[in-house]
């Protein structure tokens, strides 16, 4: 079987960092994990070519060698998604999706493909290569069980165009004890953590090695602490590897707040090369937090947490949520706030969305709060339920929040100031032993990256003073974190063009909703008028 592997597009967003990749000359921030697995999954004897639409588009040759068309993609890459699938079953293949969008949203896609292979591939994909061998035109594929992931294979890293990805994605597990009420991924995953074995990972890092790469990998998990019993044995024989091999990459990942009350994790993935995570904080207001079932970020002070990593070394992304149930005016504010104090230099603002088959959605399906099915939720778009609170309120606050954040003075202050921590933390002054590489001349795309910061930041942008007063400081106090330093405040191009989307997008919305919620009034008072008419 001939499969053409087929990743959609992601729209622009909060992630999607175009500006910042192509200073550097990348294409996209991280590869398709989930498809290049799927291809290890499925039988060897099958053929395969990717195509990452966010690397290139699908050629003329492609589509005529291709057999059976296979799609995965999450909520936000919905668009290209279906115009994918069209665009396959006009030239008459055989389309198999899976995937994130796909699980949640299947109904949207019945009828549209021929193959909806969901949930977890280790038990989906077989069923779906028996349907195929027993000439089955079409099928649906289930799981109620969720996979042991230690007999996954060594995802196809081979398929990639490695040079057009600025990150690597890996997984160690999959699952969150936790019980977040609007988080869809211990509906997709489970709360039991599953984790693969340290060999495992070590062997996708190797053959990773192997292949030459050797930036930056990003550990998908969506809580990598989750098994924390589990994590510490990976770190313990990660970290000789990484020292044998010269310390050939750096790692992020994503892991929830409670990581600040375990110093030796922490240390361990210092001693490992971690450098960067991405904490779930959402909110500092404790009620709201409660409301959310996110009782683990209300045990210790949430900036004292914040504190605590970046003072142990590893720089901090996170995640903030306005419009909880109860929530008080103000709230965006209190976010801004609160980046602000604890110094996190990218904050990823977001209205909240009910996603299908959260216990949020469940409530408020039940409460008759929802506002239809929608598989268009992000950044830019308006919250898809009725909230406590006024939508007008909520959104003006977040499209507020969201331009404060990313003013160009706010930001490079919380960077510095940011990396002035880190750079105090023991592990940032005693460098770890590289492996000795031939010296390399400074590659042209880096150094067109630095001229264009450097004209943009240092010379016409009304910030300039600060930028290099700055970054003198930076050389004074923290060198060895001048280049990490320079790549954030790199990635300020992008979250300037983002937040003037989010502004217009957000406000065009809230236009649309002021009309619609108009016409519901004047509707409603026409039933009363004819229904006292009527009576009288
Ligand atoms: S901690 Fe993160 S991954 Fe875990 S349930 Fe909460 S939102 Fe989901």
């Amino acid at each position: 079987m001939r499969a053409l592997l087929l990743y959609p597009l992601f729209p622009k967003s909060f992630w999607s960092f175009e500006k910042a990749l192509d200073l550097v000359g990348r294409k996209a921030l991280l590869p398709p994990l989930g498809l290049i697995t799927v291809a290890a999954i499925l039988p060897r004897e099958w053929e395969f070519k990717l195509v990452d639409r966010n690397v290139r588009s699908v050629t003329e040759a492609e589509w005529d060698w291709a057999e059976i068309v296979i799609l995965s993609g999450m909520i936000v890459q919905k668009g290209d998604m279906l115009d994918q699938i069209r665009e396959a079953k006009r030239r008459k293949k055989k389309v198999a999706i899976g995937g994130p969008y796909a699980t949640s949203f299947y109904k949207e896609l019945q009828g549209e493909v021929d193959y909806l292979v969901l949930d977890e591939g280790e038990i989906t994909l077989p069923m779906f290569v028996e349907a195929i061998e027993k000439g089955e035109e079409s099928g649906i594929f289930r799981a109620t069980e969720k996979p042991d992931v230690t007999s996954t294979p060594i995802p196809r890293y081979d398929l990639l165009e490695l040079d057009a990805y600025s990150e690597m994605s890996v997984q160690f597990s999959r699952g969150c004890p936790f019980q977040c009420e609007f988080c869809d991924i211990i509906v997709l995953y489970g709360r039991k953590p599953r984790t693969k074995t340290p060999q495992q990972l070590i062997a996708e890092l190797e053959y990773l090695y192997e292949l030459g790469w050797r930036r930056t990998i990003f550990l998908v998990d969506d809580n990598f602490i989750g098994n924390k019993r589990n994590v510490k044995l990976l770190l313990r024989a990660l970290q000789p590897w990484m020292e044998e091999k010269g310390y050939p990459f750096t790692f992020g990942t994503e892991a929830s707040v409670d990581l600040a009350q375990d110093q030796e994790l922490m240390d361990l993935m210092t001693a490992c090369n971690f450098g960067t995570v991405f904490l779930g904080i959402e909110t500092p207001d404790e009620g709201s937090l409660e409301v959310t079932k996110k009782f683990q970020n209300t045990r210790d002070p949430l900036s004292e947490s914040v504190h605590k990593i970046i003072s142990s070394g590893i720089r901090i992304m996170a995640g903030f949520i306005i419009g909880f149930d109860g929530e008080k005016s103000g709230a965006g504010d209190r976010v801004v706030e609160f980046v602000e104090k604890s110094t996190i230099p990218l904050a990823l603002f977001s209205m909240l969305q009910a996603l299908p088959d959260t216990a949020l959605w469940h409530r408020l399906e039940k409460e008759g709060r929802l506002i239809g099915e929608s598989g268009d939720v992000n950044q830019t778009t308006l919250m898809n339920f009725m909230p406590t609170r006024s939508v007008e309120e909520i959104a003006r606050e977040y499209v507020e929040g969201f331009w404060r954040l990313y003013d160009p003075q706010n930001y490079l202050d919380r960077t510095y100031k940011h990396y002035r921590i880190l750079g105090e933390a023991p592990c940032h002054k005693t460098p770890k032993p590289r492996k000795k590489k031939a010296k390399k001349k400074m590659e042209w795309a880096t150094i067109k990256a630095l001229l264009i910061i450097f004209w943009r930041q240092g010379i016409l942008r009304k910030t300039r003073s600060t930028f290099w007063y700055y970054l003198w400081e930076m050389f004074r106090h923290n060198r060895r974190g001048v280049p990490s330093y320079l790549t954030v405040c790199a990635q300020i191009e992008h979250f300037l063009e983002y937040r003037q989307i989010v502004k217009e997008q957000i406000e065009a919305q809230l236009s649309a909703y002021q009309a619609r919620m108009k016409e519901i009034e004047a509707e409603s008072q026409v039933k009363e008028q004819e229904i006292s008419a009527i009576a009288s």
